[in-house]
C-alpha cells in the first residue's frame, strides 16, 4: 500500500512521517484492559473481522502538530467527565453535565469516531 503523506486532521501533505495516534488514551486503555477488554472489528456481515488489544489500536493518519496538539487537548479536556461517567454508573448527562462539559464529550465522541472512520477509510 502506498505511504499516506496528507494528515486526516489538516489536510497538509507532509515531507515528514505520520505520527502513529492511538484510539483511546492511556488512561482510559489501562482503566478498559484491567476487565479483559478488546476492541472488535466486523466485516459487513456482522461477523469478527479482528480482535484489538487497546495499546495495539492505532492509527498513522495524522501529524505531530495533530496529534500533540487539538486532538490531545480534547482527549485531555474529555478525561475527567468520562472518568466520572465510568465511576458512577448513576450519572445522568443530561442533568448533572454542564454544557461546557457536555461539548467536551461531544468533541472527544466525535475526535474519536474521526480517528476510527481515518483508520479504517481513505477519508
Ligand atoms: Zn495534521
Amino acid at each position: 500500500m502506498a505511504q499516506r503523506m496528507s494528515c486526516a486532521g489538516c489536510r497538509r501533505v507532509m515531507a515528514i512521517p505520520l505520527t502513529r495516534e492511538h484510539i483511546f488514551p492511556v488512561w482510559l486503555r489501562n482503566r478498559v484492559q484491567s476487565t479483559g477488554g478488546l476492541f472488535y472489528r466486523f466485516d459487513e456481515n456482522g461477523a469478527i473481522a479482528r480482535q484489538h488489544d487497546l495499546d495495539a489500536y492505532k492509527v498513522k493518519r495524522f501529524c505531530g502538530e495533530c496529534n500533540n496538539g487539538w486532538m490531545e487537548r480534547i482527549d485531555i479536556d474529555a478525561e475527567p467527565i468520562l472518568k466520572q461517567l465510568l465511576d458512577d454508573q448513576t450519572v445522568l448527562i443530561a442533568t448533572s453535565l454542564s454544557q461546557d462539559e457536555k461539548l467536551k464529550l461531544a468533541r472527544w465522541a466525535a475526535k474519536t469516531s474521526y480517528v476510527i472512520l481515518a483508520m479504517e477509510t481513505d477519508l
